[in-house]
């Protein structure tokens, strides 16, 4: 795959034109931002010569680069060096104190990461076939174009963090502040880890990347530094962009997850099997109502499959905690409407689905015993009839049926046909 970025001549050259062709020459760019290169050139287009004075610039700039003479093409492209993470500071700041050195030394890491994940997405898009943005089911029969960037974006990790720790090995040398290394990031993506987040983040998935594994800093100036490689968790990449995102992330790797094997074929229904311990912990949670099996049917015009248990039941029943557990999620998204998401002792979450209104019984982070009122019925977000739609996720990440939970706990009453 190619990426874009490359400190190449090329586009020191193309990126030099760009600077050059305005009187005034700003980077928009601050420290520590996290948005990609650019740049705010404001015209007035370039007259004729304007035009003999940006072609002189590049060939001085390109003729002599790194050791240029030309002070102004050896100031821009200074100035790219900068935002790519190769150099650490300009010569225009060499007055900078210890202290910010080791600001500049990580923040030009973070660069270097950030440049180094910058992914060719026109290109890779057209691998893709039939892709709707909004179908999970788009993803899986992408299956091996989404491997070959979770390959691609895990080789460009290990080399990005590579070159993030070299960068900062020359930088606090040359500050003189001592410098521990320590281990290398270890994330790895799965594609449907990288499905999942593109499905959510777009082409700002290399960023959401590099926000959350750049290296980070530990100790002081003084006692020494150390690098630290964070290793998060898929949630806590997720939890990069606004907490929808991180909810929508969840449920496109569950629902990845459970619908396909590794190799994107459909997985075949299984059914789990419970044990007595934990079906003793289990209760109805809109007592009366109708427990339907709907596991895989069609949805979204087959786009996708449904993969949980409907209970209908009039407006505004009270929905009951099905266990004890803590309130992880509570928001609003298209297809779920108004959601709660808890997660029981053992790790299980259960998702309620289509309430009534934002849930005003619970908030995230509180404690709920089984029984206990978390919301309304409703018929909020993809739904046609006023009904509880209860989703059930394994402490692993895979979506299990509600249905036979309940047959296997003797809950009910169950719909048998
Ligand atoms: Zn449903």
């Amino acid at each position: 795959m190619k990426r874009l970025f490359q400190p190449n001549i090329i586009s020191i050259l193309l990126s030099v034109l760009i600077l050059a062709s305005t009187a005034s020459i700003r980077s928009a760019k601050a420290e520590g931002e996290s948005s990609n290169l650019s740049y705010f050139v404001s015209t007035p287009a370039a007259g004729d010569e304007e035009e003999t004075q940006i072609a002189e610039i590049l060939s001085n700039a390109c003729a002599s680069e790194p050791n240029t003479g030309a002070d102004t093409a050896s100031l821009a492209a200074e100035r790219i060096r900068f935002d790519e993470g190769l150099i650490s500071h300009l010569s225009s700041d060499g007055k900078q104190s210890r202290n910010q050195r080791l600001i500049a030394a990580f923040a030009a890491a973070r660069r270097v990461l950030e440049h180094s994940l910058d992914v060719d997405w026109s290109g890779w898009n057209k691998t893709l076939v039939d892709f709707r943005s909004d179908v999970y089911d788009c993803y899986a029969q992408n299956q091996s174009a989404f491997a070959s960037l979770a390959v691609s974006m895990n080789i460009d990790l290990q080399r990005a963090c590579a070159t993030c720790g070299k960068v900062l090995s020359r930088d606090l040398r040359a500050a003189d502040i001592p410098l521990t290394a320590t281990g290398r990031q270890e994330t790895q993506l799965s594609w449907r880890q990288c499905a999942a987040l593109y499905y959510v983040f777009g082409e700002d998935l290399s960023n959401v990347l590099a926000d959350t594994l750049c290296v980070q800093q530990e100790g002081s100036m003084i006692r020494g530094v150390t690098i630290r490689w964070p290793n998060p968790a898929f949630d806590q990449i997720a939890a990069d962009g606004t907490k929808e995102q991180l909810v929508e992330a969840k449920l496109a790797l569950y629902y990845l997850n459970t619908v396909y094997l590794e190799d994107g074929t459909v997985a075949p229904v299984s059914t789990v099997t419970f044990s007595k311990e934990y079906l003793a912990t289990v209760s109805h949670p809109v007592p009366g109502g109708i427990i339907k099996n709907g596991w895989y049917d069609p949805r979204s015009h087959r786009t996708r499959l449904h993969i949980g248990t409907d209970i209908r039941i009039s407006a505004k029943t009270p929905i009951l905690a099905v266990t004890d557990g803590v309130v992880l999620h509570v928001g609003y998204l298209p297809i779920p409407g108004n959601y709660v998401v808890v997660r029981d002792p053992y790790g299980y979450e259960y998702h309620y689905y289509h309430m009534y209104e934002l849930s005003t019984f619970v908030k995230e982070g509180d404690t709920v015993r089984q029984g206990q009122q978390i919301g309304r019925v409703g018929s909020t977000g993809n739904s046609v009839a006023y009904h509880l739609h209860l989703g059930l996720v394994s402490p692993d990440g895979v979506y299990l049926n509600p249905y036979d939970l309940f047959t296997q706990a003797g809950i009910g009453p169950v719909q048998t046909n």
